[in-house]
């Protein structure tokens, strides 16, 4: 008998040689209907893998990512296949699972796969998968399988670096192809496959290598899911913050200026200041102070901190002056300047927790490949923080920083999100700086917040840095798309390297703790995914414009003017729309720009003195006339309601 211990603690026997599938039967019939992949003592197995040792078991579904895996890979094998059948001679190379399906890449020789042909692709593999053929892994010898690829220099590559005795193959129908594990069970479960693109890509990424095809796709169980998959994509596509952005007049790139580098137009410029005062506000209250430090640092200050090693060689290179040997990196972290500011005096421990803040501008040199609209730039603004403080605050610091996060992700709309606390390696605690005393003052600090503060928490361990644990929050947007936004990182390392002191109540000297917190993130990803959470609908009170005046015609422009400035009076953003267009053409207009409110005025509301009012994205329904008074207070009671003050 073996003992297979569960997730939910439980300890439970089986018969040596019982597979994962063998369980999850003997817990319900419906879990072994939807068990499509498993891990055993932390390793990928087939739901068939026979169980020879004690251990514990992970049973995966659909519902998991692992789940998603094996069910995204297996589908690559059945893909394989069909390629392999309509293309004959073509080699295969590798075709791993991704975040959002999978995908084969393939050396197709002479011919070429072309869109026209993937209906034909994706029916084939429908087919196979109907007849339920079993993933079923065989261990073969390094010498057979060098043997079986001798015509496939890619696989005899991969072949060549593994260790005799370690190499399978994965059987399924006719098929068979180099693999791991980690498959569902058998080919019946995919129900939808889809053929999502061809692109290019290097042999190992390599681009002194052979360019290969690279064939993505996705399966699903059921066919709804592919539809369902389809129409976000789609939604996607219509909320790209980069699409929004030009369209709303946010922000824009120049290839003079260089890649990677946004230019804030005024009306994102506004955005972000109204974004940026949002946040000053709140950390005010919650007891940080504002600093400003420069762009650039000597090369020493990130040789000190470490930042050098890390990102020196792949980083923006050195600037240099007239003077010999002075050398200035652009700032990559805006920690290094604010542990000199810690520096400036000696402190006491009456004295902390300090909080400095800043809104820092960052530089990191990214591959031109990896640049993206706002969500990955090569400049930066971060609303980065540094608190110091004693091990003993730390509990204290860790809510406060939490109750900002949580401010911020309710005033901005955000409302699904689960707390990652990354702590240490339970095993291997040697890779770590700093006592052990102090990690588990840093770990218990961290999860008595998150408990104090009722998140829903998800505890990963070994996922710490070196220096630190941290709780990051994972944000899901609209689309259902997770996005990492407002980290928490407890640090020992840079107090060490910069040597920061403060004098305890025993007239001793001691290391402060260190925490970095950054709510956004960085200005530039923050509305980025703000764009395509909110689709460019942001919450009233950051919208740019709130209102917009159209005049019937040119006989009530005067009355326009005047209703702008009673508007403004109530601190309500508005314009006028005073262009020679029909009210038809200025209502789509405004529409477009996505301004909350369009105010009407005629002949009618001049001599009432009153506005009509008709609400965006509302095709007329609910259109009121009223006083500017009656409007003015309309606005800032939907304000308040997304707007609350921050309560310390
Ligand atoms: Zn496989
Ligand atoms: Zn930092």
């Amino acid at each position: 008998m073996i003992k297979v211990s569960l997730p939910d603690g439980s300890v439970k026997e089986f018969e040596k040689n019982s597979t994962p599938m063998d369980v999850a039967k003997s817990i319900s019939e419906g879990l072994a209907r939807n068990v499509i992949s498993a891990s055993y003592n932390g390793t990928i197995v087939e739901t068939t893998t026979t169980l020879t040792t004690d251990g514990s078991l992970i049973l995966y579904t659909w519902n998991d990512k692992e789940g998603k895996k094996a069910f995204w890979h297996s589908t690559s094998h059945v893909m394989a296949q069909v390629l392999e059948e309509k293309y004959p001679g073509i080699k295969l190379t590798l075709g791993p699972s991704i975040d959002n399906g999978f995908y084969y890449d393939v050396d197709f020789g002479d011919t070429k796969i072309t869109e026209a042909e993937f209906k034909a692709i994706e029916d084939r593999v429908l087919e196979i998968a109907r007849e339920k053929h079993e993933f079923k892994m065989r261990p073969v010898s390094k010498s057979e399988a060098l043997e079986i690829y001798k015509n496939n220099e890619y696989k005899t590559e991969l072949i060549s670096n593994l260790e005799d005795g370690t190499i399978t193959f994965c059987d399924h129908s006719n098929f068979f192809d180099l693999c791991r594990g980690g498959h569902i069970p058998n080919t019946g479960l995919i129900k939808a496959m889809k053929i999502m693109s061809v692109a290019g890509a290097y042999w190992r990424g390599d681009e002194k290598n052979k360019q290969l095809t690279r064939v993505y796709g996705i399966s699903f169980p059921k066919q709804k899911d592919l539809t369902d998959y389809l129409e976000l994509l789609e939604e996607a596509k219509r909320r790209d913050h980069r699409k929004l952005g030009k369209e709303l007049e946010l922000f824009a790139f120049s290839q003079r200026v260089g890649q990677g580098l946004p230019l804030w137009l005024p009306k994102g410029a506004a955005l972000r200041d109204r974004l940026e005062q949002f946040l000053k506000k709140a950390q005010k209250k919650a007891g940080y102070e504002q600093v400003v430090t420069p762009h650039i640092g000597q090369k020493e200050l990130y040789v000190t901190s470490g930042h050098y090693a890390k990102y020196g060689a792949d980083s923006f290179q050195p600037i240099h002056t007239p003077a010999e040997g002075e050398e200035f990196l652009l700032k990559p972290m805006n920690c290094p300047h604010h542990c000199e500011i810690y520096n400036n005096r000696p402190w006491s421990y009456k004295d902390l927790p300090k909080r400095y803040a800043e809104f820092g501008t960052v530089y990191r040199y990214e591959q031109s490949g990896e640049l993206h609209g706002l969500t990955r730039v090569r400049g930066f603004t971060q609303d980065d923080a540094h608190i110091f403080c004693t091990p003993e605050q730390l509990d204290a610091e860790f809510k406060n920083v939490i109750d900002l996060v949580l401010y911020v992700f309710g005033s901005l709309g955000f409302e699904n999100f689960t707390a990652q606390i990354s702590l240490r390696d339970q095993e291997n605690r040697d890779k770590y700086i700093g006592s052990d005393d102090n990690w588990e003052k840093a770990e218990n600090a961290i999860i008595n917040a998150a408990r104090d503060k009722g998140l829903n928490t998800v505890v990963e361990y070994g996922e710490a840095a070196f220096y630190g644990p941290k709780l990051d929050f994972m944000v899901k947007d609209a689309l259902g798309r997770q996005w990492q936004l407002g980290t928490i990182q407890v640090d020992y390392n840079l107090p060490e390297r910069f040597e920061l002191t403060y004098k305890g109540s025993d007239n001793e000297m001691h290391r402060p703790v260190m925490i970095h917190r950054a709510p956004f993130g960085s200005m530039e990803r923050f509305i980025a995914i703000l764009l395509e959470h909110t689709a460019g609908n942001f919450p009233l009170w950051l919208m740019p414009e709130q209102a917009i005046i159209l005049s019937l015609s040119e006989k009530y422009e005067n009355y326009a003017k005047k209703v702008l400035s009673l508007l403004e009076n109530h601190e309500i953003r508005g314009l006028i729309d005073n262009r020679n267009e029909t009210i038809g053409k200025k209502i789509r207009d405004a529409e477009v720009k996505k301004i909350p409110f369009m105010i009407i005025v005629g002949e009618e509301e001049e001599k009432n003195g009153t506005i009509s009012v008709r609400r965006h994205g509302q095709e007329g329904k609910g259109n009121i006339t009223c006083t500017i008074e009656e409007f003015a207070s309309i606005v800032s009671e939907e304000i308040n309601k997304t707007l609350k003050p921050f309560i310390v």
